[in-house]
């Protein structure tokens, strides 16, 4: 058997190790310190946002979106159906209610259309929705004009959840700095990782400060433990915030291979008829951190995700959408068949890196032999 080929690893450098062995040198491993301080400083530098705190994951980071904006027991929050189960747990931590809103199939990202006519539909129902948490799955941004213009129209704070998205662009501009609050996320498998860890990036400085006071236990200021709030242990620590750096140093080296991948699958596929692929439209720049094809039909995309298999080739279906999993099914949702397509459909590819031609020529031999 040939050696296994990952759907997404972690891609170091090395250059990590020259932040973690000065945390080392220094005695600073709790969740603070100079890495953790660098680390925001050139998040802020590299996304062109005013202010972040670096915390314990990506989850973490949209748990606290959600109580930064008052998000309470009962509260409505609209929030894209096609996406990770991550995007939408934190809504039930604070017992609110997730409405799932259905993709359009430009981006395969929240449909504004659709995102419309749930807002009418909510506020007829007398229950005006208290946030919106749009997704840019697969790095692939969302239609921002559009879902910002609906945002601001109704008066709906936005939360971006860029996790799979930190260096993706909208328009030239950073995903993660279009709304109130964007999260990203550092764990294991995204494009580039500080082996678990997220950040939460705003414009609004007090937001951050806020964040990084409930991710460290909520403590006043006195010189004993005196807490006035609920707290949360949800700091990045500065061993994690050192990997973290060494990582964002080489990241714009990681999406142009992984924008790379996505170019070499696309060329060797282009002649199947029962292939396609998602194609950047005009201002959309995206990470391709996971490069997906969408097929003809459910047994294609078994017969290509089987036969990999059988090469000791990872491959996944895309994202099952939020409201048909067993957890979420009896929430509301507005939908119109195309994330439940694309599940069907749609699988993804070996995306790593660092992974090489002759790699990738194993993926793409593996799915021509299918349809000779
Ligand atoms: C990975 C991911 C998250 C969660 O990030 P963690 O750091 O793993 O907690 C949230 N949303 C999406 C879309 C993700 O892919």
């Amino acid at each position: 058997m040939k050696e296994k080929i990952w759907l997404s690893s972690p891609h170091l450098t090395g250059e990590e190790q020259k932040y973690v062995k000065e945390a080392f040198d220094t005695n600073w491993v709790a969740p603070l310190g100079p890495n953790v301080n660098g680390f925001e400083q050139e998040i802020c530098d590299y996304t062109g946002i005013k202010s972040c705190a670096v915390l314990s994951s990506g989850t973490a980071a949209i748990h606290l979106a959600l109580i930064l904006l008052g998000i309470k027991d009962g509260d409505e929050v609209l929030c894209s159906t096609f996406t990770f189960s991550a995007t939408a747990n934190p809504i039930r931590y604070e017992r609110a209610i997730p409405v799932f809103i259905d993709s359009e199939r430009d981006t395969w990202n929240m449909c504004p259309k659709l995102l419309e006519k749930a807002i009418q539909d909510r506020i007829k129902k007398g229950k005006t929705p208290k946030a919106i948490l749009v997704v840019h799955l697969y790095g692939m941004p969302s239609k921002m004009n559009e879902i910002m213009a609906i945002a601001e129209k109704y008066e709906i704070p936005l939360i971006e959840d860029a996790a799979e998205a930190i260096g993706s662009k909208y328009e030239k501009k950073a995903m993660g700095t279009f709304g109130e609050i964007g999260i990203f996320s550092f764990n294991g498998n995204k494009i580039i990782t500080t082996s678990g860890g997220g950040a939460m990036v705003s414009n609004n400085s007090e937001f951050c400060k806020k964040a990084t006071f409930l991710a460290t236990q909520a403590r006043d200021e006195a010189p004993h433990y005196q807490h006035s709030h609920i707290g949360y242990n949800y700091r990045m620590s500065n061993i994690c915030a050192g990997i973290g750096r060494g990582q964002l140093e080489v990241l714009d080296d990681r999406v142009a291979s992984r924008r790379r991948n996505f170019e070499f699958y696309k060329e060797k596929l282009n002649d199947i008829d029962q292939i396609s692929f998602l194609n950047e439209p005009v201002g959309f720049y995206s990470n391709r951190w996971l490069s997906a094809i969408l097929t003809d039909s459910y047994d294609t995309r078994e017969r290509i995700r089987l036969s990999l298999e059988g090469k000791n080739i990872e491959s996944r279906p895309l994202w099952k959408p939020m409201h048909l999993q067993p957890v979420f099914s009896s929430f509301p949702s507005y939908d119109n068949g195309i994330s439940e397509e694309l599940f069907n459909n749609g699988l993804c590819l070996p995306s790593g890196s660092d992974l090489t031609n002759k790699e990738l020529s194993r993926v793409t031999d593996a799915i021509l032999s299918i349809f000779e």
